[in-house]
């Protein structure tokens, strides 16, 4: 099922996507998933971005040949860090580049959206837990990321994650484990690899996250980047996709 996020006349609704037309999910993305009436056509409607979060959990240094790239270790433990809910940003949004970077790159990654609150939740029932995937861009602050001793800053600008277009659910644990991811800036390829490169599996880091904090529903879990990072100008049209998913694409001024 492909889950949708829309803006509607009475604000954002969810629906599901069923040969181009979207239909209402009453009860949201973690209820029933039975879709209702029609909200419209998915090619007339805005898409929002596909989670309303309450943090984003992302994992860095998890493929092997981008930790090499910047000349750091694979770490022997899942290396996380947060970037505000303030930062999401829909399909089509445009990203800002901040006055206080001069350097600001793309990073394409597999998402995953929690679909349960939970804790502690052990590798073999973590799948469970989420309730699909999605594209996600983790735009960084390169200079400013090298210039603090943590990340907050460099990860943490508004509009510095793109989300969507869609999540996707149904995907299982080992069909996730081998997913291509890409990205191409206006159209020219800077970035692919398997997500069975990552260093830590997806499970593996859901059980890891909720060993330290409770994961709600709409959380998203961005599950690192493969190498070929590279700067953004304005103008520039950035595209991350994801193998069964779709086009995350946003421009950049
Ligand atoms: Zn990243």
């Amino acid at each position: 099922m492909h889950i949708v996020r829309v803006a509607t006349e009475d604000g954002p609704a969810w629906g599901a996507v069923e040969d181009g037309e979207v239909r209402r999910l009453p009860d949201g993305p973690f209820g029933s998933l039975e879709a209702a009436e029609a909200v419209g056509l998915l090619d007339d409607l805005t898409l929002l971005a596909p989670a309303a979060p309450t943090k984003i959990v992302c994992v860095g240094r998890n493929y092997a040949a981008h930790a090499a790239e910047h000349g750091a270790d694979v770490p022997t433990q899942p290396l996380l860090f947060l970037k505000p809910p303030s930062s999401v940003i829909a399909p089509g949004a445009e990203i800002v580049l901040p006055e206080l970077s001069s350097r600001v790159e793309h990073e394409c990654e597999l998402a995953l959206v929690v679909g349960r609150r939970c804790r502690s939740v052990t590798e073999n029932r973590a799948w469970e837990q989420v309730l699909g995937i999605t594209c996600g861009n983790d735009v960084t602050a390169r200079d400013l990321q090298r210039s603090d001793s943590q990340w907050t800053r460099g990860k943490g600008f508004d509009t510095f994650c793109p989300l969507g277009p869609w999540i996707v659910t149904g995907h299982g644990e080992e069909e996730v484990g081998r997913l291509e991811v890409s990205c191409t800036v206006n159209g020219v390829l800077r970035q692919k690899a398997s997500t069975e490169q990552m260093v830590f599996p997806p499970a593996f880091l859901i059980a890891y996250i909720s060993q330290v904090m409770t994961l709600e529903p709409g959380d998203v879990i961005m599950t690192g980047t493969p190498s070929g990072v590279g700067p953004l100008q304005p103008g520039d049209q950035v595209t991350v996709e994801v193998e069964g998913v779709g086009k995350l694409t946003n421009p950049v001024t």
